[in-house]
């Protein structure tokens, strides 16, 4: 397939019905976009925002109510089957037959692809998921995050050209969340299209070639990283000084500068031009000891604010 988006998404609605006297939850308001071959795509957004449904539905879990999926040039209602075999999906819940073996896992797994004994690639792919030693190993004796390397190979037994990871690392240790990148990567290095869902700015900017943004089941932003996180890229840091500051000290590098108590300051600064150092060093300049410094990076809820326009 050459020159198609390896994912389009065209105006897709879902609706969950309430149940019993509830309400109705439109949970995705009519979404588009598409996610370009080879890219590491993110969709962000926080709790609640669609992300699951979105992707559920290309998985085939979830019902659309209206609106149109393509997967790899198959449309998800004209070639269901197709549109299945070119993907592979890491829910966000973690479900497994706690009495097979991870090995035992991915080949029943290349069975109900139709995958022949030969052709099948479970060693393979437990090796690049760091496995090979708990080949034998009952799946419920494994770790969290072996778990979710098992789901990782099990999604790609059928070698689909798409791997989509539901919120990956949510509940995960930074050593885990780090293993996963470097998987993620590995991946994407070897070909394969990688969309993750995930609600950590910060893992979707280390990650992410495009990051699209999702809430309340609305498209905000669509964006390649640099230009999405250049719209955040203000910093701010708070400083604690030796004694009652006089007035804002004035410095260009100073987006903003607000003394919010007697010897505390807050500046604002464009991390792409200037560093928390150099802020430090300006305000000693000033006469100023520091006694306490604290930093706070533009976060999703900065990216919203810009995004949108409120606050
Ligand atoms: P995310 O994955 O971004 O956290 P979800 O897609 O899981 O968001 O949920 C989007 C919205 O739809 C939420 O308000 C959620 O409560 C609602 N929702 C999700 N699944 C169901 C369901 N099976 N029935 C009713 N409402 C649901
Ligand atoms: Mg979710």
């Amino acid at each position: 397939m050459t020159g198609q988006p390896a994912i389009r998404i065209d105006n897709l609605v879902k609706r969950y019905a309430g149940t019993g006297s509830g309400e109705d939850k439109l949970a995705l308001k009519g979404v588009s976009f598409d996610v370009p071959q080879g890219e590491v795509f993110g969709l962000l957004g926080p709790n609640g925002a669609g992300k699951s449904t979105l992707i559920n539905i290309l998985a085939g879990l979830v019902t659309k109510t209206s609106g149109n999926a393509e997967i790899w040039g198959f449309d998800i209602d004209e070639h269901p089957r197709n549109a299945k075999r070119s993907i592979g999906i890491v829910p966000q819940e973690i479900v497994f037959d706690p009495f097979f073996t991870p090995f035992e896992v991915l080949e029943n797994q290349g069975g109900f692809y139709g995958i022949g004994k030969g052709e099948r690639r479970s060693e393979e792919l437990l090796r690049a998921v760091h496995l090979a030693d708990k080949r034998d190993a009952y799946a419920r004796t494994l770790s969290g995050g072996m778990k979710r390397r098992l789901l990782i190979a099990k999604a790609m037994v059928h070698s689909p050209p798409i791997l989509v990871l539901d919120e990956p690392t949510a509940g995960v240790d930074v050593e885990l969340r780090r293993q996963l990148w470097e998987l993620v990567t590995e991946l994407n290095r070897e070909g394969v299209t990688v969309v993750l869902t995930t609600h950590y700015l910060e893992e979707a900017e280390q990650l992410c070639d495009r990051i699209a943004i999702i809430n309340h089941g609305e498209l905000i932003a669509n964006k390649p990283t640099r230009d999405l996180i250049g719209m955040a890229r203000e910093k701010i840091v708070a400083i604690t000084v030796d004694k009652d500051i006089a007035g804002p000290p004035m410095e260009e590098a100073f987006l903003k500068a607000e003394v919010v108590e007697p010897r505390r300051i807050e500046i604002t600064y464009d991390r792409d031009k200037t560093s928390a150092g150099q802020v430090l060093a300006l305000l000693q300049q000033h006469g100023y000891a520091i006694e306490d410094v604290t930093t706070r990076e533009a976060d999703l809820e900065d990216v919203f604010v810009q995004l949108t326009g409120a606050g």
